[in-house]
């Protein structure tokens, strides 16, 4: 078995890339893909271990892009960026570093704001916490453990969601330049839990078509947040437009309990060796 989707420190996980490695060892899994959001340190970090624990590691991404449309507001996807082979181009390094300054700068511009409207939190707090992925989550923690607000949710409805009063925009790439980069960085492009793109199959499939176009080389059908139903119509769905399958747990440790390593929630992911074999032929 693999897991092709997981995450450490580096961005949301809670696990450092060394108890990842060594979680990955126990649990017997064969390969293992970290992806963390927007970030190569994480997995920069465990490749030098994962040799020494017999696991065969891949280098991957999660980037956060945008889907832009005309007439609707513009949404987040998920993409993940998988090389398997000799690692990203450094030209694709050099682009998440642009990434990486387009989140600090917002962060700046974050923490300004909020000391405007009353609120005392410095960005080496929220940094503290968030690392090189610091964002408006770590802020939201900060706003709960100071009092301003009660939950994490009402921390965004107060403060931090678009309609809220402490609001900065963010220049996140869009989905299409972002697989770009990936294709053009040696890797291989997928759509992360395609589940949250449209409730609607028909848009759904007008998209994947799309992206297939444009470079798309492979779709997340297996996901702790799939049911099976999912699973089967996305299995389908990267079948009609000549997709690889992909497939991980989607594991932050501690910050997403209930989310197991290789296993998903309650044995709902297990990812055969063959995903990866068939994710290393398709990639062009
Ligand atoms: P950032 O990339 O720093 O802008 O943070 C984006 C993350 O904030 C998302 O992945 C969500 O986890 C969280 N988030 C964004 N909007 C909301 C909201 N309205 N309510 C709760 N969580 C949110
Ligand atoms: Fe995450
Ligand atoms: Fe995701
Ligand atoms: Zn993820």
């Amino acid at each position: 078995m693999v897991d092709l989707h997981t995450h450490t420190n580096a961005s949301d996980g809670s696990y450092s890339p060394a108890q990842l490695i060594e979680a990955a060892r126990a649990a017997g899994l064969e390969a293992l893909a970290i992806t963390d959001h927007d970030t190569l340190a994480g997995y920069d970090e465990a490749q030098p271990r994962a040799a020494g624990a017999g696991l065969e590691l891949v280098c991957g991404i999660e980037i956060s892009t945008k889907l832009a449309r005309p007439g609707a507001r513009a949404r987040t996807v998920h993409l993940l960026g998988y090389f398997l082979d000799g690692g990203p181009s450094p030209g694709f390094r050099q682009w998440i570093r642009t990434l990486q300054d387009f989140r600090r700068d917002r962060n700046v511009r974050l923490a300004a704001r909020l000391q405007s409207v009353g609120v005392d939190i410095r960005l080496e707090e929220v940094e503290a916490v968030g690392r090189s992925m610091a964002g408006r989550p770590h802020f939201a923690r900060l706003l709960v453990e100071k009092g301003y607000a009660s939950t994490i949710q009402q921390a965004f409805d107060l403060y931090l969601d678009e309609s809220a009063r402490a609001f900065v925009f963010h220049d996140s790439p869009t989905l299409e330049e972002s697989i770009r980069q990936v294709c053009d960085g040696r890797g291989l492009a997928a759509l992360a839990h395609p589940v949250r793109l449209s409730r609607d199959p028909r848009q759904e499939e007008a998209l994947v078509q799309e992206l297939a176009a444009g470079g798309l080389g492979g779709l997340e059908a297996i996901h702790s947040d799939h049911e099976p139903s999912d699973v089967a119509r996305y299995r389908a769905l990267a079948d009609r437009w000549g997709l690889a399958v992909t497939g991980g747990s989607d594991f932050h440790g501690d910050a997403k309990p209930g989310v197991e390593l290789g296993m998903g929630r309650n044995g709902n992911v297990a990812v055969p060796r063959q995903v990866l074999d068939r994710l290393r032929s398709a990639r062009r």
